[in-house]
């Protein structure tokens, strides 16, 4: 058996993420049987149909059972409910290894470890690697290339449980980093969160305008603000989630963006453009910065060609 690969992986969710990890394990032939389960049946019957998955369930116990590899894929808010219902029914593998990948991690953490049963290692991860789609036709085998993945795992973890969730994520085609889960909340916060929060602002901002119809609004998109219409096209449930999960470290980042923007409303309203230049620059700097590390690309189009161009829909 190759590093980083599983006799049997349980993905509890099988939507965007879900389904695509499912496509990428199968690629890089890290699973000999990839098994899932949904909310819905509807869902399991499509990824099936689709065959992302060998095996469907109605629930993540039964999914879960046999399995050395469990894998939540579904909303941050009900991801320790599904832990508790899966160890209830003692369906845990022995040595197994859980992951998760939340948006969010110290909620997940503090939700989830305390229905871990003694034996399993849980090693909490997010990839950051997304679209604004969901559901598992949206899945697609590419979305972790060259993404990072961050895991948190806990202090007392066991190395070679780390060590192979490493491996299985890198074979997925992403980088990996550890860091704690309070440090990935607050990186997420400024990095995904605050700016879907904006993005879902504006949207709602320009459709309460009495004096700019609806028409005006989409006809002249192009403008900007269709490129904040996408990551606001992102799922309602996954981002409710992801604000009543990572309250602390939303509202820090918030606050120092309405400084920032204070800012540059004294500007405007000044008439300052020496303080107004050289923020727009260093903005476009900091823009430069990630299409040299190969997080973006330049091309003028961004955004609205190619799936793969998409950040973390977050995510
Ligand atoms: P998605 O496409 O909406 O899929 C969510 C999946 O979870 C669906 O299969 C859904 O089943 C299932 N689900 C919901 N409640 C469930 C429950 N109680 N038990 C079992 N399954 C349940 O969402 P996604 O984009 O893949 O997001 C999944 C997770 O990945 C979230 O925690 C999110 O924070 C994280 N994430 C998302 C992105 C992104 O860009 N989208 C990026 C990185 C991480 P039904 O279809 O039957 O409802």
């Amino acid at each position: 058996m190759k590093g980083g690969s599983f006799e049997r992986i349980a993905l509890i969710g099988v939507g965007l993420i879900g389904s695509s990890i499912a496509l990428a394990a199968r690629r890089a032939g890290l699973a000999d049987c990839v098994v899932g389960s949904a909310r819905t049946a509807a869902t399991v019957e499509t990824a099936l149909r689709l065959g992302i998955i060998d095996e469907g369930f109605s629930s993540a116990a039964e999914a879960a059972r046999g399995s050395d590899l469990v894998v939540l894929c579904a909303p941050v808010g009900v991801c320790g409910a599904i832990v508790e219902h899966i160890n209830a029914a003692g369906a845990f593998r022995e040595g197994a290894i859980l992951t998760d990948v939340g948006s969010v991690k110290a909620a997940i953490v503090a939700d989830v470890a305390p229905h871990v049963p003694n034996g399993v290692h849980f090693v909490p991860g997010h990839p950051i690697a997304g679209t604004e789609q969901s559901g598992p036709e949206a899945g697609f085998a590419e979305l972790f290339d060259n993404r990072w993945c961050i895991l948190t795992p806990p202090a007392n973890c066991d190395d070679a449980a780390v060590g192979r969730l490493q491996s299985f994520w890198e074979g997925l085609g992403s980088h990996v980093e550890l860091m704690t889960p309070e440090h990935h909340d607050l990186v997420l916060a400024i990095t995904s969160h605050v700016p879907h929060l904006i993005a879902f602002n504006i949207v709602n901002t320009a459709e309460n305008l009495e004096r700019v119809t609806d028409r005006e609004v989409i006809k002249y998109s192009a403008g900007g603000f269709r490129d904040f219409t996408r990551i606001a096209a992102s799922d309602p449930t996954m981002w409710r989630d992801v604000f009543l999960n990572n309250k602390e470290a939303v509202l820090e980042m918030l606050g120092r963006f309405s400084e920032d923007l204070t800012a540059m409303q004294r500007a405007i309203r000044f008439g300052d453009g020496e303080t107004l230049y050289r923020l727009f620059s260093e903005a476009r700097e900091l823009r430069r910065g990630i299409v040299e590390a190969g997080q973006d690309t330049d091309a003028p189009d961004f955004g609205r060609r190619g799936r793969t161009m998409d950040g973390d829909g977050d995510e």
